[in-house]
């Protein structure tokens, strides 16, 4: 049964661990009162088609087509045209599923055609049966790129061709001074009664979408409860390079480290049991914690976490209301 004392909900999210919560969240709340802003910093041109990695991630988990195992792509996906690629000469580092082109087919030729990016995203998710709404954070190009002792590297370069080993000294969010939100993210952080930083990579996930100008100051002055899902389960990302970005970076990995980083926007965290020794030193920051199980490798186990995310949620509203 979905209960809604919430109201609206509104995620920032990158790839596999917001796509995970997502799942989640979907079964407690109406699909019509969730927004989800994702990150488009990992957009890149392949074989001259517009790739959108983490869109993807969260239109293919939620309409149901995602490869759970590998956590991008579509299940079952072929790979024959990459296959003839190959055998043309052509770099196939950045793999692409036979069904999957289509989807980057189909938004390469709308985006030729004058349609904007959070247009075809719309129609996109309408097509495969996505009632969430699932906005790119901007319609301008943003491209991630990482500063390592090689020199600059684009996100995909950094993270597939090269799998997230250069040391990172650096990372810029090109184009991002002339973004603009894209239509309705500032109104869905304004209008939400929540609003959900998802459990993903704060520096290539999340920091390209606080980034696009008036975003994390639209998140800051939310009247709603801003809440945190930790990325982090013993100090470690349960996939990708998020610790070693944050020791490339002068940090620690930990808990306080993200809640540092997201110090001017939190109102609570929800980190993992594993990492239940923070709770004292971020309750002394003013932040409310849940340290539970956050590991969200089945459906049920993304109920719980999503459980969890609406329970402080709502306990930060009773505070405020009190
Ligand atoms: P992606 O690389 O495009 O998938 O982008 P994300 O930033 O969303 O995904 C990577 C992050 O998601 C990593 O930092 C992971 O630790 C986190 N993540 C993935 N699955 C889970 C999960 O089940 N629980 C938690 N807490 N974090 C997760
Ligand atoms: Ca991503």
């Amino acid at each position: 049964m979905k209960r809604n004392r919430t109201g609206k909900v509104t995620v920032l999210a990158g790839g596999v661990g917001a796509a995970r919560l997502l799942r989640g969240l979907v079964e407690l709340v109406p699909a019509s009162s969730l927004s989800v802003i994702v990150n488009t910093g990992d957009d890149d041109v392949f074989h001259g088609l517009h790739v959108c990695p983490d869109i993807d991630t969260i239109l293919y988990t939620l309409s149901g087509l995602s490869d759970p195992d590998r956590g991008w792509g579509i299940a079952g996906d072929g790979f024959h045209a990459m296959d003839q690629l190959a055998g043309y000469g052509a770099e196939t580092w950045f793999r692409l599923g036979d069904r999957d082109l289509a989807t980057h087919l189909f938004r390469t030729e709308e985006l030729r055609t004058g349609k904007t990016l959070s247009q075809i995203t719309a129609a996109q998710a309408r097509a495969l049966g996505v009632s969430v709404r699932v906005l790119p954070m901007t319609d301008v190009p943003v491209r991630t790129v990482i500063e390592a002792p090689q020199g600059r590297l684009s996100f995909q370069e950094y993270l597939v061709r090269e799998r997230g080993r250069p040391a990172v000294r650096a990372i810029h969010y090109e184009g991002v001074r002339s973004a603009r939100p894209a239509p309705g993210v500032l109104k869905a952080i304004g209008e939400a009664g929540l609003v959900v930083i998802a459990p993903s990579n704060p520096f290539v996930s999340i920091g390209p979408i606080l980034a696009v100008p008036g975003v994390r100051s639209a998140v800051r002055r939310a009247t709603a409860p801003v809440v945190a899902v930790s990325p982090l389960i013993g100090g470690r990302p349960v996939k990708g390079p998020a610790d070693r970005m944050m020791r490339g970076l002068g940090m620690k990995p930990s808990a306080l480290a993200l809640a540092e980083l997201y110090r001017d926007l939190l109102d609570a965290l929800v980190i993992d049991a594993a990492d239940r020794s923070a709770i004292g030193p971020l309750e002394t920051t003013g932040l409310r914690v849940a340290a539970v199980p956050t590991l969200m490798s089945t459906p049920a186990r993304s109920i719980a976490v999503a459980r969890h995310v609406l329970g402080i949620g709502a306990s930060v509203r009773a505070a405020l209301a009190s």
